[in-house]
């Protein structure tokens, strides 16, 4: 029997989104750019997918431009807003990759970039962004929620912050979206990144939420498609997928929530039960399912191969950084002593995950560390 449990890393595809997908990957293959009537049914397609993506997350359709995921769309974000903007950037210490590795880059070209430190549940609080704030700043991106540990971040307020000082908001949504209700004009952000593949949409595509009046320079130039923004002929098949999984998730979020959450409660339970010495990570507010456990001198790699043996897929910390033995960045910004850090997984729950393959994870969890 395998148990998938790292949903935070990727989702399964939503069964109406790939039917939805199918006749656009097949009959239906115009170039929706074209003016004949061959390029019909993509370009209609195009658009109500991009108005049915609007309107999950409380934007207008011209506010959406189509990428290929999230990585794409947080490197458009800050590349986008300071290539070509003087001054500095502030970001927190536990962003994702995609943001710490592009920070790093608009660092070498001269941009002066801060990264906030974070409570010991992973909180970037508003306290600390305001005593870091300054004239020069013109870009504050903080996560919505952490990959690895699932903390969510007080969004509404760090954006009402940043635009008192003048300073452009982004968020790194993506494991935020089709998973909490968000609204980008009640959040006031300016820009937001999405993933499809994390909402049981497919991989390889992705869109960014650009507020209207938002000044971003392209991220590919070309044939003028997204409205001149991200040029490339559209995948249109991605996207009318991305869109399906999007309105599925939105509209079937709160019964697979509590759902999620009773599945996450019983899995804590049984882990005290069992008298397992262990810390779970993040704060109060977290993604559903996103489980972040750090066992006393444990070895949170070779947990994670002992239960792969045993047919369970759970990651050590962030997918991306999975053949990294090196303490991660999100672990030890939150200051976790190292006979805890060491020995931490992420267990993700998905709204297929039954009472029994959870029973089954506890279980195979004493087997190891009682051994
Ligand atoms: N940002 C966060 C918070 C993520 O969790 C991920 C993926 O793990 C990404 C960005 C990158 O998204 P993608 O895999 O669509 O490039």
């Amino acid at each position: 029997m395998k148990i998938y449990a790292d949903h935070a890393a990727t989702t399964r595809l939503d069964d109406r989104a790939y039917e939805a997908m199918c006749p656009f990957l097949k009959g239906e293959y115009g170039n929706a750019s074209q003016l004949y009537s061959f390029a019909r049914e993509p370009k209609k397609a195009l658009k109500k997918a991009r108005e049915t993506i609007a309107s999950c997350i409380g934007a207008g359709p011209s506010e959406i431009v189509f990428t290929s995921g999230g990585t794409e769309s947080d490197n458009w974000a800050l590349k986008g807003t300071m290539m070509f903007r003087k001054g500095g950037v502030i970001t927190s210490a536990i962003e994702h990759h995609a943001i710490l590795h592009s920070c790093k880059t608009l660092e070498r070209l001269g941009r002066s970039v801060k990264y906030l430190p974070v409570s010991s549940s992973g909180v970037v609080t508003p306290a600390t962004l305001i005593k870091n704030l300054s004239e020069e700043v013109k870009l504050v991106s903080i996560m919505y929620a952490n990959n690895e540990i699932g903390t969510i971040q007080p969004i509404r307020e760090l954006a009402r912050i940043s635009h008192q000082h003048g300073t452009i908001f982004h968020t790194d949504a993506v494991q935020a979206v089709g998973h909490l209700p968000i609204n980008v004009k009640e959040d006031e952000v300016d820009l937001l990144s999405a993933s499809a593949h994390k909402f049981n949409g497919p991989k390889g595509i992705g869109f960014l939420y650009i507020r209207k009046g938002v000044k971003l320079d392209s991220y590919a130039d070309g044939g003028g498609q997204e409205y001149g923004l991200r040029a490339g002929t559209e995948n249109i098949a991605g996207i009318i997928g991305m869109a399906t999984a999007l309105e599925t998730s939105c509209n079937l979020m709160q019964e697979r929530t509590a759902h999620i959450i009773s599945l996450e409660k019983h899995l804590l339970n049984e882990l005290s039960a069992f008298g397992l010495d262990f810390i779970r990570n993040g704060d109060k507010q977290h993604i559903p399912g996103n489980i972040s456990l750090s066992f006393r001198n444990a070895d949170g790699e070779a947990l994670l191969h002992r239960l792969d043996l045993m047919g369970i897929s759970v990651s050590t910390g962030s997918a991306c950084n999975s053949t990294s033995t090196e303490l991660s960045h999100v672990i030890e910004a939150i200051g976790l002593p190292n006979e805890y850090a060491f020995g931490t997984i992420r267990i993700s729950l998905g709204y297929e995950n039954t009472l029994e393959e959870i029973e089954m994870i506890a279980n195979a969890l004493r087997t190891i560390l009682s051994a």
